[in-house]
């Protein structure tokens, strides 16, 4: 299997996530479950990667998963649905420099960081 950054199929794979629709299902089940309310924000939020994850930080100190072919996320711990994720147009290569790196503590992007000091930091330690 290709390796990827995870995202919500990944990361979610063991819960039935297969696109956008069963990652909503899955997440209000959960909310439901869990007694929470699921409240939609159409704000704008922006994705980065950490230890080779696309996450979305949440206001209640959250955070969770997306992907660039999904652009939104669900946060499990309140509840709320982001359907307003913003990624860099330079996502893929992005990818594919942080997939070089060996161990996935090191496959970290923040906002605003190129491809360039993504590449000048190399693939090692
Ligand atoms: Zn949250």
């Amino acid at each position: 299997m290709m390796e990827k950054i995870v995202g919500p199929i990944e990361g979610h794979a063991h819960a039935g996530v297969t696109d956008v629709e069963s990652y909503r299902d899955v997440h209000m089940r959960a909310a439901r479950a869990a007694g929470k309310d699921v409240l939609e924000v159409d704000s704008d939020v922006y994705a980065y990667v950490n230890h080779g994850r696309w996450v979305v930080d949440c206001v209640c100190n959250g955070a969770g998963l997306t992907s660039p072919e999904f652009k939104m996320t669900c946060c499990f711990d309140c509840g709320r649905v982001y359907t307003s994720v913003v990624f860099p147009g330079d996502s893929a290569k992005i990818e594919k420099v942080l997939l070089a790196r060996e161990e996935k503590e090191r496959r970290n992007w923040m906002r605003g960081e190129s491809v360039a000091t993504l590449q000048a930091e190399g693939v090692g330690s």
